[in-house]
């Protein structure tokens, strides 16, 4: 059975209740975890409200401001886990961010710092926090991050984000090879095209969406929860044999030719 309970919970990259991440921090806390949640503060503090108030029914013990481009704030979201947990059994690295201008039209004009920055925010995060995670991860954990097909394929607009995605699985490998003997498995799930505010950035993510609905095996996308479902089964005893792995929670879209 997949159950969770005694095990803590980081979950990054809620913004609304359209989140990848929000989906999955349902499943793992319907899955017995103790959640704690970060978000993206912004100057007036509303972001904190907003996501406040949709985390609340999930009774998370922590709940933290952390920019992934902000070193004071990622130092101290995990020496607040060290401190009021002990220890940390599951990281879910759930976020991602491009310039709508670099999602759009030719990958050869991506400028040096909407490059950098991309990159910075989508990928090194994952190193960064995966690297402060595995002292806290004592008893073992897991690490999920969310990837897409742009990382191993050319989709039109997804420019600047494929190459960050690509980076981004092969830090899963990476990690994986380094965090195994520390029986610390890393993971990323590779979601179908979902109607999101990053996703809403891509550009001609509806026609995307559309041509999955036709020609995906399912003949569907898939929705939050059941990206949910999936992190919470490779966060849990059900998956202590897979690390370093993509998973395709896409409704079969991958291995179609088309
Ligand atoms: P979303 O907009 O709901 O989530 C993106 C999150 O990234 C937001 O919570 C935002 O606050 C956070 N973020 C951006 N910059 C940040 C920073 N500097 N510090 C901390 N957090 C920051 O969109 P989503 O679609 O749920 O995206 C979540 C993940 O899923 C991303 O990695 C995305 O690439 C991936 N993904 C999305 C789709 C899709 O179609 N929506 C498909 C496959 C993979």
């Amino acid at each position: 059975m997949l159950n969770l309970t005694g095990k803590n919970a980081l979950v990054t990259g809620i913004a609304n209740n359209r989140s990848i991440a929000w989906g999955i921090a349902q499943q793992l806390h319907k899955a017995g975890a103790n959640l704690g949640i970060t978000y993206l503060p912004d100057e007036r503090g509303k972001m904190e409200k907003k996501v406040a108030e949709l985390v609340e029914p999930l009774n998370p013990s922590l709940f933290l401001p952390c920019n992934v481009q902000d070193e004071d704030q990622i130092k101290s979201t995990f020496e607040t886990i060290r401190d009021q947990w002990g220890k940390l059994d599951i990281l879910i690295h759930c976020l991602a961010f491009a310039s709508k201008d670099d999602l759009t039209g030719d990958f050869s004009q991506t400028s040096r710092s909407g490059f950098n920055t991309a990159l910075e925010i989508s990928t090194y995060s994952l190193v960064q926090l995966s690297g402060l995670a595995k002292p806290l991860m004592t008893e073992g954990g897991s690490i999920v991050t969310l990837t897409y097909l742009g990382g191993v394929r050319a989709i039109p607009n997804y420019n600047v984000m494929g190459i960050a995605k690509a980076g981004l699985e092969m830090s899963v490998r990476y990690l994986a090879a380094e965090l195994g003997p520390q029986n610390i498995r890393v993971n990323a799930i590779s979601a179908g095209p979902i109607r999101t505010l990053a996703s809403s950035a891509v550009g001609g993510i509806l026609d995307m969406i559309h041509h999955v609905e036709e020609v995906a095996p399912l003949r569907r996308t898939v929705t939050q929860l059941e990206v949910g479902n999936a992190a919470a089964f490779l966060c849990s005893d059900l998956s202590t044999g897979i690390t370093g792995q993509i998973l395709y929670v896409d409704a079969g879209y991958e291995i179609m030719g088309m």
